[in-house]
């Protein structure tokens, strides 16, 4: 069984979820598990509902629900050829439809807004499920809400996910497709949540893991992860083979196409995670495994928004305790770090979320002087960094020879060297590193 996840963009118009049904259309003999995000553009809009709900506005939610339900009904029309199968669809989106504007009525808190943020992949999956069912395909539609949940750390619970996957697979054996929603869960409590924005690619990971498959396949619309960001870097070029911490370094340091922490349960699983391209189906893409190339820098990715926090403090000089009482300020209000570089007398740390920067502020200037940096970008390069391979790093350093770089970690794990430079500065950067990179090879 293969675990085959697709993305917005490649079920976004009935003619895009034709081709999914072609795709995921198994070989005699094989079955495949499918998870589908939202129709592209439609998550945004049920956050955008559940804003003017929020705001008490409900005239606002309405006229987005109204947009939503006119595109889902001309998509059905485009979508079957069956008349049947069109009248089963816009009956099940009308009552969607419905149950979305009932929310208009009543009182609105975050536990009706994850209910809302639901209804993308509800109603994507029933529509993908209905037209396999209308070409005959032995297909079975899976609730993600009876198999997926979280902890009360909001942390996906592994074994209950990997119990109830396999439970609902043998009480529905016989199918050549299996289709569930990626993204939704319960929650510790039995409430509808998420997996957070991207999701479903975690939810592809998780089941791909419990069923121990030989692959997860990431469907989107490029051609696997690039070595740069292709929008703003010329000559970028698919990497084809990832090495898992590689894989995950790049996708939290911004590259888009996967989900942060998805990959950490097929890593754990040891099952390979294969990106791949819907508009074209036999390029190569992206495999993420457990192979490490030795001896090879793969890819640059950047992420913005990032302030930076310097604490500068004689009382460092020789003194034990400080860094802890640092980090414990972070740890107060919740706030992750992602770069730290310390000297004697001074540690700067980066952040991405400001929420609570000037409390973080206030109290870290009881240990210091503090400054603080904003509009700065994380650029980094991951590859067999590790410093036995002498000499590699200099390759990337070597490459920023002009640019005004504010910190430099390096160490902090064996595949990857980061840089903080300002956002005026990422563009150049990221370019200057491409060249020196990949295409001088
Ligand atoms: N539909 C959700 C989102 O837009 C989840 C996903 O597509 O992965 O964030
Ligand atoms: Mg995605």
């Amino acid at each position: 069984m293969n675990v085959m996840k697709f993305g917005g963009t490649s079920v976004g118009s009935p003619q895009r979820m034709k081709e999914v049904a072609k795709l995921i259309t198994p070989k005699a003999g094989e079955q495949n598990f499918v998870v589908l995000s939202a129709m592209s553009g439609t998550t945004n809009s049920l956050v955008e509902i559940s804003d003017y709900l929020y705001k008490k506005n409900p005239e606002g939610a309405n006229t987005i629900i109204n947009q939503l339900e006119h595109k889902y009904m001309e998509h059905v029309d485009q979508l079957y050829t069956t008349e049947e199968w069109r009248e089963t669809t816009r009956k099940f989106l009308c009552d969607e439809f419905n149950y979305l504007r009932s929310f208009t009525k009543t009182m609105f808190t975050s536990f009706e807004e994850k209910v809302i943020l639901a209804q993308g992949e509800i109603m994507s999956t029933n529509m993908m499920a209905n037209l396999l069912l209308e070409q005959g395909k032995k297909a079975v539609l899976l609730s993600a809400l009876d198999m997926v949940r979280t902890d009360k750390n909001a942390d996906p619970d592994f074994t209950y996910i990997r119990e109830k996957t396999l439970q609902k697979l043998s009480e529905n054996q016989g199918f050549d497709i299996y289709i569930t929603q990626g993204f939704i869960c319960r929650n510790a409590y039995g409430e509808i949540d998420n997996l957070l924005r991207g999701g479903s690619d975690y939810t592809a990971c998780l089941i791909g893991a419990a069923l121990q498959t030989d692959e997860i396949q990431i469907w989107t619309d490029i051609d696997g992860m690039h070595n740069n960001d292709p929008r703003i870097v010329d000559h970028t070029e698919p990497v084809r083979q990832l090495y898992f911490e590689e894989a995950a370094e790049l996708a939290y340091f911004g590259a888009k196409i996967l989900h942060p922490t998805c990959i950490q349960p097929a890593k754990f699983a040891g099952v390979p995670v294969r990106l791949l391209n819907t508009m074209d189906p036999t390029a190569p893409g992206t495999i993420i495994n457990n192979k490490m190339q030795h001896g090879t820098i793969k890819a640059v990715a950047a992420k913005d928004n990032i302030t930076c926090i310097q604490i500068q403090s004689s009382r460092m000089l020789q003194a034990h305790g400080f860094l802890r009482k640092v980090f414990e300020i972070f740890e107060q209000y919740k706030t992750s770090i992602d770069m730290v570089c310390t000297s004697e007398v001074g540690v700067s740390v980066t952040i991405d979320n400001t929420g609570h920067l000037v409390d973080i502020v206030n109290e870290l200037k009881k240990y210091g002087t503090v400054g603080v940096e904003q509009n700065m970008c994380i650029i980094c390069v991951v590859g067999d960094l590790v410093a036995s391979n002498v000499g590699f790093q200099s390759l990337a350093t070597g490459a920023l020879k002009d640019i005004p770089v504010r910190m430099i970690s390096y160490g902090g794990s064996n595949y990857n060297i980061s840089f903080l430079v300002a956002e005026s500065e990422k563009r150049r950067t990221l370019q200057a590193l491409s060249d020196n990179l990949f295409t001088r090879k």
